[in-house]
């Protein structure tokens, strides 16, 4: 099974289950329930949440779903970055863990970049982690810019990871970002991995897929963790869409297929901004 290792000692399953939209739809939860529960069975044992989600709904849900579980999971939620000023950070962790249910966040991400000096918010980090409430922190949106201030700030390069946007038709961090992060020495989380389903519909994907005997969403998510250092969160809401992702942990794409892929989604050819969802 291919995994990713955070902050050189958490090893991890490199397929994790997203919740956002999580908790938004009543009568959608026992499905959810259900799904992120399977998902960690099945080795999809990091789940993300966000303060922001469902305004705490989707932490609630998750944080139900893992209740049997917790010390199954490597658990990553998210601060906002208006909330992310020292005093506001562990406000804003103290509230994600009793939604969660837990006592500890695996890891604590400022969602993207805000208002607050990166300096002050890493120091609530800190200060959460000597307090036992969280164990890493990383962040999330941030460029290549924002990841040069980051580093240069106080205690900066003790980033986990930057979880960004990334998938065959997102491609943008192949050239600097993913790049840069493996000369720092971090994972980068991948969120959106099948493009909010989108990706699936593309007839030459599916093609492709049916070769290989796989899904769209298994060829596409099996190409985001192709290699080491990546990490991709899908969400999926049923029990099917759980399993079928699953099976993308054990699959090893040839390079003859990596490259066809190439062909159909190019890689970049020059630095773009980093795309946000
Ligand atoms: P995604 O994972 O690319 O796609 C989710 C969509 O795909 C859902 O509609 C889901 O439907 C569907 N789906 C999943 N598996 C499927 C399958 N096998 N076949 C068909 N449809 C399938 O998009 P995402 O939710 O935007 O991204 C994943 C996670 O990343 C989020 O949930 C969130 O945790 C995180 N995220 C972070 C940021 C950030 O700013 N840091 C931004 C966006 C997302 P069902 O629910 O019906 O299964």
């Amino acid at each position: 099974m291919k995994t990713v290792t955070f902050a050189q000692k958490d090893e991890v399953p490199a397929l994790g289950q997203g919740s956002w939209y999580m908790g938004d739809e009543p009568s959608r939860k026992a499905d959810e329930i259900a799904s992120l529960r399977r998902g960690v069975e099945l080795g999809m044992t990091l789940i993300d949440t966000a303060e922001m989600y469902g305004s705490g709904k989707s932490e609630r849900v998750v944080g139900e779903a893992i209740a049997p579980m917790r010390d199954d999971v490597f658990l990553v939620s998210k601060v906002l970055p208006f909330n992310a000023s020292h005093e506001g950070t562990i406000e804003a962790c103290e509230a994600s863990l009793s939604r969660l249910g837990t006592d500890r966040l695996d890891l604590y991400l400022l969602h993207w970049p805000g208002p607050h000096p990166l300096e002050e918010t890493i120091a609530a980090f800190e200060a959460l982690q000597k307090a036992g409430k969280i164990r890493h922190w990383g962040v999330s949106n941030f460029d290549l810019n924002d990841m040069t201030e980051l580093m240069s700030s106080q205690g900066g390069d003790q980033v986990a990871t930057n979880q960004v946007l990334y998938n065959l038709t997102r491609r943008g961090i192949e050239w600097d970002l993913l790049p840069q992060a493996r000369e720092d020495g971090f994972p980068i989380m991948a969120y959106s991995p099948i493009e909010q389903a989108r990706l699936l519909s593309k007839p030459d994907l599916a093609s492709l897929a049916s070769d290989l005997s796989l899904t769209p969403a298994q060829l596409a998510l099996a190409w985001v963790i192709r290699k080491s250092g990546l990490v991709a969160i899908p969400k999926a809401g049923t029990v099917s869409h759980v399993e079928e992702n699953a099976r993308a942990l054990e699959v090893t794409l040839s390079d003859g297929t990596l490259t066809e892929l190439d062909r159909l989604f190019p890689p970049p050819t020059r630095a773009t901004s980093l795309a946000i969802l």
